[in-house]
């Protein structure tokens, strides 16, 4: 039986990575590791956070098809390679990304069947105050790249109701509750339909 592939997008701070990882070590999805041309973080690791591939790979990787999706957040190039993706889904495996809208809007114009067949996305909402205190909160980046994900973050949220579903961000504990009630949910579509 074919696993659910289901995008998770919010917006910088709103826990999405946390959320997708937990549900990745309860073993209830696999996780799709992107690709970028950003500078890895203290901490982060090759092949585990993140392929962080130069431009160039990047650009030969889009020139030869590779990418389900791909997109420029932050002044950087993102993408997940579509035979990671459409392999784990034929094994029966569940997959949730960690993208962003212009990601997502691209994959739901996905013509590939597996890909559609598989498809569910989930919009994480977190209000703007609380936003603000979570990015500030976290310490890693630079003052000029906090607001410029309060400027995106609001961007994105205009872009809510394209998702089929909407989580509204309360605590780890809540969010994650009503995350892994949904996979059970989405697991339990009927197969022919
Ligand atoms: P960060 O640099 O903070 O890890 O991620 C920045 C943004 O890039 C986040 O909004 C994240 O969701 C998005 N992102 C991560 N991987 C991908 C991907 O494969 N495709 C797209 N389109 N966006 C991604």
């Amino acid at each position: 039986m074919l696993g659910t592939l289901l995008i998770v997008s919010g917006p910088s701070g709103s826990g999405k990575t946390t959320l997708c990882r937990r549900a990745e070590k309860d073993g209830l999805t696999a996780y799709s590791i992107s690709c970028t041309t950003r500078q890895p973080r203290p901490g982060e690791q090759d092949g585990v956070d993140y392929h962080f591939l130069t431009p160039e790979v990047f650009a030969a990787k889009v020139a030869a098809g590779e990418f389900l999706e791909h997109a420029t957040v932050h002044g950087n190039s993102y993408g997940t390679l579509k035979s990671d993706i459409i392999d784990l889904l034929q094994a029966g495996k569940n997959v949730v990304m960690d993208i962003d809208v212009q990601g997502a809007a691209s994959i739901r114009a996905c013509d590939d069947a597996t890909i559609r067949r598989a498809y569910a996305d989930v919009y994480i909402h977190v209000p703007a105050d609380e936003l603000e205190a979570r990015l500030r909160g976290r310490q890693t980046d630079a003052e000029e790249v906090i607001l410029l994900r309060l400027r995106n973050a609001a961007e994105e949220d205009a872009r809510m109701g394209e998702y089929e579903y909407a989580l509204v961000s309360a605590d780890r504990e809540s969010d994650y509750s009503r995350f892994s009630a949904l996979l059970t949910a989405l697991g339990m579509r009927t197969p022919l339909r």
